[in-house]
């Protein structure tokens, strides 16, 4: 049998560093302290030193770090978010935990990440005093365009929190991702480009005064113990993901190179194909958490892949808008609506090697030709 291709793969995260994570579970099952202790409290200023940024507080989720910081700059029932409508619903779940709606822009046609003109338009064709916030999504691994964002966001006043959950450690000029907006979320899924072996996340922001709230909100309002100065909520992050996160921190950076090493893989073979390859915008760096390709008949190339043994997946294959639980029959959003038509994420993640690359390669070519 011809060996499978995943399109990521968490359990080589551990096994590349096995000893060194099971001594930090051996590290903290031995002191006692399960939860919001010194391994998170570490987590935070290392993340925090990583960024660039004065501070970090760990959540349970990437979704409640969304949350918890809309909340923590003031968003709640009533106001209005705006973000996109190609990325995961977590995105605009937690918008709407807050009591706010999602109001939904569209995607550059390049990056497929927020467009800062339609965000301009937006805003200066409907003057809504009720739209508070702003939450780009850096999706796939590249940073959305933030000096120009922040830039219209400061002009009409609203709050910027970066949803980070597929960038962590992607650069827009000198500045990473999550040291722009007033504060950041980022999610430690097992399969995000730093992960945990569980559920995790985290806000991370310039601002100490907005990080302490999110300590407050994150364990029932509480500034002295079984006292809450706010109706909180129970998002604590525990002591075994924050050891094992500390474990893999530091290796992030060569985990990214060599995600980058399998890209330009990737952009070479299949330069010339029919295939709509990514594009990395000038002065941004991509870390490459998705590898996304674009084609018209990408169900039919999934499945050719799949019979081959190569796993690739779709981020995402419905806008929100057009969800269940999300829908605006009457919002129309043409870029997001073609690419979710036809992105398919090839595999990519440190434990492939360029030989495999060359595997998915030869198999697109042949379907393509
Ligand atoms: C994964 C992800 C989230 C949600 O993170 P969870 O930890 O699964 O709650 C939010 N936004 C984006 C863009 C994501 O990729």
């Amino acid at each position: 049998m011809k060996p499978k291709i995943q399109s990521a793969d968490p359990k080589a995260a551990y096994l590349a560093a096995e000893a060194e994570i099971d001594a930090a579970i051996k590290r903290v099952l031995m002191s006692g302290h399960y939860i919001l202790g010194p391994e998170g409290e570490h987590f935070e200023k290392e993340l925090a030193a990583y960024l660039g940024v004065a501070g970090a507080a760990g959540v349970a989720s990437g979704t409640d770090a969304i949350e918890l910081a809309l909340r923590a700059v003031g968003i709640g029932p009533g106001d209005k978010v705006i973000t996109v409508a190609n990325t995961v619903t977590a995105t605009a779940a937690a918008i709407t935990a807050t009591g706010a709606k999602p109001v939904f822009i569209d995607v550059e046609p390049d990056t497929l990440l927020m467009d800062a003109a339609a965000l301009e338009h937006l805003l200066t064709t409907v003057r809504d005093p009720k739209m508070k916030a702003l939450v780009p999504v850096h999706l796939y691994g590249q940073a959305a365009d933030m000096p120009r964002l922040m830039e219209i966001a400061a002009r009409h006043n609203l709050v910027v929190v970066e949803d980070c959950a597929q960038a962590h450690g992607s650069l827009v000029g000198d500045r990473k991702a999550g040291a722009w907006g007033q504060l950041a979320a980022f999610s430690f899924y097992p399969t995000k480009t730093l992960g945990a072996f569980g559920d995790a996340g985290a806000v991370a922001g310039r601002d100490a005064q907005l990080l302490e709230q999110v300590k407050l909100l994150r364990q029932y309002g509480w500034r002295r113990r079984y006292v809450s100065d706010l109706p909180g909520r129970n998002s604590r992050l525990d002591e075994l993901q924050a050891a094992i996160l500390r474990v893999r921190l530091p290796r992030l950076d060569a985990e990214n190179a060599a995600r980058g090493v399998l890209a330009a893989r990737y952009l070479e073979r299949l330069r010339g194909s029919a295939l709509r390859l990514p594009v990395v915008a000038a002065g941004r760096t991509h870390t490459w958490h998705q590898f996304v390709v674009r084609t018209p008949r990408r169900d039919e190339l999934r499945a050719h892949l799949e019979q081959q043994g190569v796993f690739a997946g779709v981020l995402y294959p419905v806008p929100i808008h057009r969800q269940p639980a999300y829908h605006q029959a009457e919002l129309t959003l043409p870029v997001t609506e073609q690419a979710c038509a036809e992105v398919l994420s090839l595999p990519l993640h440190p434990g492939l090697t360029v030989a495999d690359v060359d595997t998915v390669c030869a198999h697109l070519l042949a379907w393509a030709g």
